[in-house]
């Protein structure tokens, strides 16, 4: 898969683009991607605060006049919390990850000495580029060229590391916007249904455009000529749909997370490890129905106690439930902070 990824598709694009013009795609690309840019912060500007004002306009001040089925209790509600995930998302913007240098060093790999497992994380491993200790679960962000403490993604949308200290902001970040998008969804199902009922569109007759006969209401028709009348509006509540379904899937997985006391990083590592150890296991007991003399199977043999014994090392996953995670989460930044404090004076 990696290797299509990476290299099939490139070679691809490269023969349809040409030599030169696959250099300026690939620094795009790279740019894009690798480096700590704010486009995709300013593209989120943009659409949420775009989208509030759009909602705002043609659906709070225009349709929910006098509409039986939603009032500007909606509104008040609505606007409050649009201000709440604008807020969110300064606040996961601004507060660093945790980051690892030489000073707070020694206080990163205390809070997490008991995972080294010395197959996922290896004690005394060291970070070359930024010449410390690497505490487990910690890992080095390529874009913002730090270690970060219990590193869960790098995140474009608030254009740093998600970890340790800031993780907290980031629940609340997508989980706001994940309530936000399904209660603009909800509400753009009431007001419509509000427009049908109001103007009694299911009785209604239509006239086709070109024949100019009169047609019967159908859901087909009505849903075009509700479209027609309030496209803005309407295209707004299908964006709160689809990104509504996405963030709330999002958020959930988080909290499954959060519930498991463990990061998309980890997910990630634990299971490569453990597929590499399920693939040698299989290699390894292949070879040992082939092995013929004595030597060769005891040479097997040991090979795969060895795989066993790695495997067994990987510490498993911990069942500490969704209340205990977020309680975790929610307090060990100001935790750590006080460690590093604590640390900082007995230094001096
Ligand atoms: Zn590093
Ligand atoms: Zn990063």
């Amino acid at each position: 898969m990696n290797r299509f990824v990476f290299n099939t598709i490139p070679m691809i694009i490269k023969k349809i683009l040409g030599e030169r013009i696959f250099r300026v795609f690939q620094r795009g690309i790279d740019y894009f991607f690798y480096s700590n840019h704010p486009l995709v912060q300013i593209f989120y500007v943009l659409v949420a605060v775009g989208g509030y004002l759009v909602y705002l306009y043609f659906g709070f001040l225009e349709l929910f006049e006098n509409n039986p089925f939603v009032s500007h209790l909606d509104t008040a509600i609505g606007s409050t919390m649009a201000l709440f995930c604008f807020y969110s998302f300064f606040q996961a913007c601004r507060y660093r990850p945790g980051i690892i240098n030489k000073e707070n060093n020694k206080v990163y790999v205390n809070e997490f000495k008991e995972y080294y497992d010395n197959v996922v994380y290896n004690k005394d491993n060291e970070c070359k580029t930024c010449n410390i200790i690497k505490p487990a679960r910690s890992k080095h962000c390529r874009v913002c060229n730090v270690c970060v403490s219990r590193f869960d993604h790098h995140c474009v949308w608030i254009r740093q590391c998600v970890g340790q200290k800031n993780y907290k902001y980031f629940v609340k970040f997508i989980i706001t916007h994940a309530i936000l998008c399904d209660y603009g969804a909800y509400l753009g199902f009431r007001c419509i249904w509000g427009i049908i009922v109001k103007e009694k569109l299911l009785e209604a007759q239509f006239r086709d455009p070109v024949t100019k006969q009169r047609l019967q209401a159908t859901w087909g028709i009505i849903a075009q000529y509700l479209f027609y009348k309030n496209t803005m509006y309407i295209f707004i509540v299908i964006l709160c749909i689809v990104m509504g379904i996405a963030l709330t899937f999002f958020a959930l997985y988080h909290l499954y997370m959060i519930g498991q006391d463990t990061t998309t990083n980890e997910k990630m590592k634990r299971s490569d490890f453990l597929n590499f150890f399920d693939e040698e296991t299989e290699r390894l007991q292949k070879q040992l129905k082939d092995a013929k003399s004595p030597e060769d199977i005891k040479q097997v043999n040991t090979k795969l106690e060895q795989v066993k014994q790695c495997q067994n090392r990987i510490i498993p996953i911990k069942q500490i439930g969704i209340w205990k995670g977020l309680k975790r989460v929610f307090n060990e930044s100001d935790e750590l902070d006080q460690k590093i404090k604590i640390n900082n004076k007995k230094k001096q």
